[in-house]
């Protein structure tokens, strides 16, 4: 008897402006932990989620992420989202993913404050009959079962939610851009040495 197992793939989702320590270990964490055959990154040019900020151009963002992942193991980037005209939708997204890859598992990977934010998501209860949801600890959302929409902790008391406890990383993009504007030197390791590169080569935060 072949024992035939399923092809497990994780899904990344975000803006990555930029792209830093906490957007990378979390999720090697997450691929090992689960055994993710790979995780894909999906920069996205026009987040539904923070629609009047003022983002780095979505090349940009997508190179930072490519330079990022470079000597990451299973770790890739997607320019699926990079649609320049739309806000990229979660739920059509893995849409697309199914049709590409429909023998595949596929997992959501989303940091603690998204997963807090998750019933304003557009089809929310698509997404998550659609992929697992693979929550990522991030220090500040501890995700207490009453600080959650309740449709939202109903959902996480189901085995369509993965709750990780992998060690927090405490860095935002937010705190990264507003260094960099301020000409400050960036913390130790928070964002990889060649994005760090690029970010001053392009002048991007300035
Ligand atoms: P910003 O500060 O610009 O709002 P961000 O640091 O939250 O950005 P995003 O690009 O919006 O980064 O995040 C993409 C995904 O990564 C989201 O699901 C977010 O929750 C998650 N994420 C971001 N930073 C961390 C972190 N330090 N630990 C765990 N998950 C994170």
């Amino acid at each position: 008897m072949s024992v035939v197992s399923v092809v497990k793939i994780g899904l990344f989702g975000g803006s990555f402006d930029p792209i830093h320590r906490g957007h990378v270990e979390p999720v090697r964490e997450a691929r090992r932990l689960l055994g993710l055959e790979r995780v894909i990154y999906l920069p996205t040019a026009t987040p539904p989620h923070k629609p009047r900020r003022a983002l780095a151009p979505a090349h940009a963002r997508f190179a930072m992420v490519e330079l990022a992942l470079l000597g990451e193991e299973g770790l890739y980037a997607s320019a699926h989202e990079l649609t320049p005209d739309r806000p990229a939708y979660t739920v059509e997204t893995l849409e697309h993913f199914r049709r590409e890859m429909p023998e595949a598992e596929l997992h959501l990977l989303i940091g603690g404050d998204s997963f807090a934010d998750f019933h304003h998501w557009v089809r929310w209860p698509e997404i998550a009959a659609a992929a697992r949801l693979v929550v990522l600890a991030r220090p500040g959302w501890e995700l207490e079962p009453h600080s959650l929409d309740p449709g939202v902790a109903a959902l996480a008391r189901t085995d369509r939610v993965i709750l990780l406890r992998q060690p927090p990383v405490d860095v935002s993009s937010t705190r990264l851009r507003e260094m960099l504007a301020a000409g400050l030197p960036l913390p130790e390791g928070a964002v990889p040495e060649l994005v760090v590169r690029y970010v001053h080569k392009y002048d991007l935060y300035r």
